[in-house]
């Protein structure tokens, strides 16, 4: 049987402390708890925030095993649980007596074009193609081999239904319930005029048969930045972005009260009620 728990942590003081809480209440139970992902690995857990989780799934190259988040962070919205030992305990509890749920998010596949060479990478929330040190980015967009448009503006997000409240939130595209399998595709400020004609909301498509390929015009060289869940890749002069949704998938754990719109509503809708917080201190 499996006994071994991979633990990654940001180094904020309070991740740190509940690094240890979490490494000997799992050891009590036998669990070899350390940084290290093995093949006896079944749990990954991740403390600190959403960025923490993107780059500890791109680290351990999307293992097939479920992560676990426990919010250190700002917003948290992949996480079950914040740092406080009675939640800690909840969710040792419902772990060690399989009282969870796991969420398969599928990833992106993205493969990046050159002349000469073709790199695959995965996206959990969004591939971003934008233009390079400010220039304006003028891309041509095909779906299934169907040319679309010739976008011209600041970037195109190509999001997943995860990181439909990441990036493509904030550009103006919507809210997707993760349990739909859909591509979002959301421009970054599109130019729409005489001279540039792009589409200036979101298109949604079906993930399961839907490729995407972006080829960029080059105006300047190397003028194409490509962003994947946050991080920079530097290519020299692409060619061509595929996209598709992968049979890869990212596992996440979910313990039993999971609702998805009342996470979206905790994270994004909810007001500090100042009222409320008075009376608590009295
Ligand atoms: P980051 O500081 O790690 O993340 C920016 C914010 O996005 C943080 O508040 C993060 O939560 C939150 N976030 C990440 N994934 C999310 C998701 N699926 N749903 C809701 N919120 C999410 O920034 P980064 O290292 O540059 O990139 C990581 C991610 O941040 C990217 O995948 C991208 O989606 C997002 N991002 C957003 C903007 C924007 O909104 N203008 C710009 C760049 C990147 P935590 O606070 O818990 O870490």
């Amino acid at each position: 049987m499996k006994k071994n728990i991979t633990i990654r942590s940001n180094r904020l003081d309070i991740s740190q402390k509940i690094k240890t809480i979490i490494t000997k209440k799992f050891s009590e139970y036998g669990y070899n708890v350390s940084e290290e992902f093995t093949d006896k690995t079944s749990l990954v857990i991740s403390i600190g925030g959403d960025g923490s989780f993107l780059r500890a799934a791109r680290e351990l190259d999307f293992p097939d095993v479920p992560f676990f988040c426990i919010n250190t962070g700002h917003l948290g919205f992949f996480a079950e649980i914040l740092p406080d030992e009675k939640e800690i305990d909840y969710f040792i509890d419902s772990y060690m007596n399989n009282e969870f749920e796991i969420n398969e998010l599928p990833l992106l596949e993205i493969d990046i074009e050159n002349s000469v060479h073709s790199v695959r990478d995965y996206a959990i929330n969004e591939l971003v193609v934008r233009g390079n040190r400010s220039r304006t980015a003028h891309l041509n967009l095909f779906v299934n081999g169907n040319f679309m448009e010739t976008f011209s503006g600041d970037g195109l997000i190509l999001s997943t239904s995860t990181g439909s409240t990441a990036y493509n939130y904030s550009a103006g595209g919507s809210i997707v319930d993760n349990r739909l399998k859909i591509m979002q595709i959301t421009p970054i400020s599109p130019i729409s005029s005489n001279a540039f004609r792009s589409f200036t909301s979101s298109i949604i498509l079906p993930a399961e048969d839907s490729e995407i390929s972006i080829n960029p015009e080059y105006k300047f060289d190397n003028s194409i930045l490509i962003v994947i869940d946050g991080e920079e890749k530097k290519y020299q002069n692409i060619s061509k972005i595929k996209s598709r949704q992968a049979s890869k998938r990212i596992k996440l754990l979910r313990l039993r009260d999971y609702e998805f719109w009342n996470r979206v509503y905790m994270k994004f809708l909810k007001t500090y009620d100042y009222k409320e917080n008075e009376r608590k201190s009295f």
